[in-house]
C-alpha cells in the first residue's frame, strides 16, 4: 500500500494547489477562503461567466453571513436582493391575496442590525441572516471571485474525470467553446459539483437515506399586478393553505417576480396530472383573467440523502455533491458552505506546512455526522409540515365567526411549527464536533443540538460563542489564521502554549479579552479557538504537556495514516 505524503516530491509540477470542480455557492466560497490564505486555485465551471443558476435558495443563514464577514463580502451580500425596506417576514395565508392566518416577523435588510422585533433579532452573532435569492447571490460571488489574485476561474469548461497518486490529483477538463482537452494537476481536488456530482461517483461515495420526501412543481413567474391584489404588509415568504391547493411562494425582487412551489401528491407526481396554471392561481388566489408570465420552471424531488464518505485520498466532496435534502430550515447551501469552509481551513494548514496527517482526517470526522443529523432535522420538519397541510380546516376561508376561529387556531399551530425553521438559532450555531481527531475534549458534553434553540457553550467542538471585544469588533474579527488563544483571566500564563506552538510551527495568536466582555459561558481563563470559530481546547492554565496539545491540534499526534487513494490510476 502506498502511503501519501503531504509534502510533494520536488519534481512534481502543479498548475495550482487546489482544483475546485463547480462554481456554485459552495465552490465559490471555497475559492474565496483558499485565496484569502494565498493558496492557488483553479475553479472549473461548465456554465458561462455570470450565467445565473436556477431560482432555488433564498436564505443565507447567519452562520454563512459570519463567514462572509470574515471573507469581506457580508456588506455586499446584505445590500443585494430585495429592497432594503422590504420585510423579510413569512406570512401564512389562505392564498397570497386571501386572509392572513399568522405571520413570523423578520426585519428588512436595512434594519437588520438595529431591529429588536421578532423571534430572530436577539441572536448572538455579528451577522444575522439575510434573505436573497441565489440568482442575485451567485453572480455577486462570481464577480468577486473572478477578481481574486490566486483564483483562475475557468468558465464554459467541463470536468470529466480525475486520477490521483501519492503527490497530487490530475483532472481531465474540456473547454466547451473550443472543445480542447486539458489535464491540470493540483495537490488536492474538491468536488463542489452539485447533486449529480461526477467527483462523488469517481471516489466511490454512495448516497444513503430517503429518496423521495416530496415532489414539488416550482415555477418562477413575473406577475406585475400581484402586489396590488395582496392585503396588508408585504412578506418575503408566503405559505398558502386552502382546500383547493397548498404551496409556498417567495418574493424574488420585491416588485413583480415570485417563485411558486406547488406541492404535489404522490398520485400527481406519478401521473404528471397537476395543472400548473390552475395550481398557481389557487395558491395566489387570482382569477383566470389575471395575467402572469412564466420565467422558468423546475420540477424537483425533495430527498434526504447523505454520502457515506466525503473523501478519498486527496479528493473531497462538499455541498450538494455530499448531501441532498429537503430545503426546510433553509440549510442546503448553507450546510454546503459550512462543509467546505471546514475543509479549506484544514487544507490551509496542510499547505501551510504546519499540520500533520490527522488534520486531513478532520473534515470527514467533523462534517459527516453533523450533516447526517441536519438532514434528519430537515426531514422530520418537512414531514410535520406535510402533515399539517392535511389538517387545514375546511372552513378556513369562510367569512364567519367559525371561520375566523379556525384561522386563528390553525395560524397558531403554523407559527409554532414554522418559527423554528425561520428563526433557527439552534441549527445555525448549536452544532458541535464531538469526534474530531484535532480537538482536545475535556469531558463536558456539548448542549443538545436542536433546530430552534441555541445554548451557547465553550465545550471543545462547539462554535465559540460570539461577543463584542469592543464596539463593532466581534471576537471573530480577531481570529487569525490557524489558532487564537483567548486570555480571559488576567494572570493566566500563555507562554507555555505559545512556546509549544512556535516550536511546532503552528500559528497561535494571543488575544486578551477585556474584563466583562465575554459572556458567562467563557468560564475558563484560557480558550483556544480555531479560525473556523470552533473551540479546540480550554483550561485555567496550560496543560502539563503543551507540546502534546499543540501536536494534537495540528493533527500530528495520532498514528492514523493517510488513506490510500482507491481512484489512483483509474
Ligand atoms: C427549491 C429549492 C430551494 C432551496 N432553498 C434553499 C435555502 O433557502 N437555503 C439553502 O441553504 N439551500 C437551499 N436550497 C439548496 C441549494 O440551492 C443547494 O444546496 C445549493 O445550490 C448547493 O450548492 P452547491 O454549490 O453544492 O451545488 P450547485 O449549486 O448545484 O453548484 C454546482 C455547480 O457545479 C457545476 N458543475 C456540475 N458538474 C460540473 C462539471 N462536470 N464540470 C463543470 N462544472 C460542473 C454546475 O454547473 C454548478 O454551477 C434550495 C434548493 C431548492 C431546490
Amino acid at each position: 500500500m502506498t502511503s501519501l505524503s503531504p509534502v510533494p516530491a520536488r519534481h512534481d509540477p502543479y498548475d495550482a494547489d487546489v482544483i475546485i470542480v463547480g462554481a456554485g455557492p459552495v465552490g465559490l466560497a471555497a475559492a474565496m477562503d483558499l485565496d484569502a490564505r494565498g493558496i492557488s486555485v483553479i475553479l472549473i465551471e461548465q456554465r458561462p461567466f455570470l450565467q445565473p443558476p436556477s431560482v432555488k435558495c433564498n436564505h443565507v443563514a447567519a452562520r454563512t453571513m459570519e463567514q462572509f464577514r470574515r471573507l469581506g463580502v457580508a456588506g455586499q451580500v446584505r445590500a443585494a436582493g430585495l429592497p432594503a425596506d422590504y420585510p423579510h417576514d413569512v406570512a401564512f395565508r389562505t392564498a397570497l391575496t386571501g386572509k392572513e392566518l399568522t405571520r413570523i416577523p423578520i426585519p428588512p435588510s436595512g434594519e437588520r442590525y438595529t431591529s429588536a422585533t421578532g423571534p430572530d433579532t436577539e441572536w448572538a452573532t455579528p451577522e444575522p441572516p439575510h434573505r436573497i435569492n441565489q440568482t442575485f447571490l451567485e453572480p455577486l460571488l462570481v464577480r468577486h471571485v473572478a477578481g481574486l489574485p490566486h483564483v483562475t476561474l475557468l468558465n464554459t469548461t467541463r470536468y470529466a474525470d480525475l486520477t490521483q497518486d501519492d503527490n497530487g490529483v490530475s483532472a481531465t477538463i474540456t473547454d466547451l467553446d473550443g472543445a480542447s482537452r486539458r489535464l491540470p494537476r493540483a495537490r488536492f481536488l474538491i468536488g463542489a459539483d452539485g447533486g449529480h456530482s461526477a467527483v462523488r461517483r469517481q471516489i466511490g461515495a454512495k448516497l444513503h437515506g430517503d429518496a423521495v420526501i416530496q415532489s414539488v412543481q416550482s415555477t418562477c413567474i413575473r406577475a406585475p399586478g400581484l402586489y396590488d391584489l395582496m392585503p396588508g404588509r408585504r412578506a418575503w415568504g408566503y405559505y398558502a393553505y386552502n382546500s383547493r391547493r397548498k404551496g409556498h411562494v417567495y418574493a424574488i425582487d420585491g416588485h413583480e417576480t415570485f417563485l411558486v412551489h406547488n406541492h404535489l401528491t404522490a398520485e400527481e407526481a406519478a401521473s404528471g396530472s397537476a395543472d400548473r396554471d390552475w395550481c398557481i392561481r389557487a395558491i395566489l388566489g387570482v382569477p383566470d383573467g389575471f395575467g402572469y408570465e412564466v420565467v422558468s420552471k423546475e420540477d424537483w424531488v425533495a430527498r434526504r440523502l447523505v454520502a457515506d464518505r466525503f473523501r478519498d485520498g486527496r479528493v473531497f466532496i462538499a455541498g450538494d455533491a455530499a448531501h441532498l435534502w429537503v430545503p426546510y430550515g433553509g440549510y442546503g447551501m448553507n450546510a454546503g458552505i459550512a462543509d467546505v469552509l471546514n475543509l479549506t481551513w484544514t487544507l490551509g494548514a496542510i499547505l501551510g506546512g504546519w499540520a500533520g496527517p490527522a488534520m486531513i482526517d478532520a473534515y470527514e470526522a467533523e462534517r459527516l455526522p453533523i450533516t447526517a443529523q441536519v438532514s434528519k432535522f430537515a426531514m422530520s420538519h418537512a414531514e410535520r409540515v406535510i402533515k399539517s397541510r392535511h389538517a387545514v380546516p375546511q372552513n378556513v376561508e369562510d367569512d364567519t365567526e367559525e371561520g375566523e376561529l379556525a384561522r386563528a387556531a390553525f395560524g397558531r399551530q403554523a407559527y409554532d411549527l414554522n418559527v423554528q425553521q425561520f428563526a433557527a438559532a439552534g441549527l445555525n450555531f448549536g452544532y458541535s464536533y464531538d469526534s474530531s481527531p484535532i480537538i482536545s475534549y475535556d469531558g463536558e458534553p456539548a448542549p443538545e443540538y436542536t433546530m430552534g434553540s441555541y445554548t451557547p457553550a465553550t465545550a471543545p467542538g462547539c462554535r465559540a460563542p460570539h461577543f463584542w471585544l469592543e464596539p463593532g469588533v466581534s471576537l471573530y474579527d480577531r481570529l487569525g489564521h490557524g489558532y487564537t488563544l483567548l486570555r480571559l483571566g488576567q494572570g493566566a500564563d500563555t507562554e507555555p502554549l505559545t512556546a509549544a506552538a512556535a516550536a511546532a510551527g503552528m500559528p497561535l495568536e494571543v488575544v486578551d479579552v477585556p474584563a466583562g466582555a465575554a459572556p458567562a459561558e467563557y468560564k475558563h481563563a484560557l480558550v483556544i479557538c480555531r479560525e473556523d470559530q470552533h473551540v479546540a481546547w480550554r483550561g485555567d492554565a496550560a496543560p502539563a504537556d503543551p507540546a502534546a496539545l499543540a501536536d494534537l491540534l495540528r493533527g500530528a499526534a495520532t498514528a492514523r495514516s493517510w488513506r490510500h487513494p482507491v481512484t489512483a490510476g483509474r
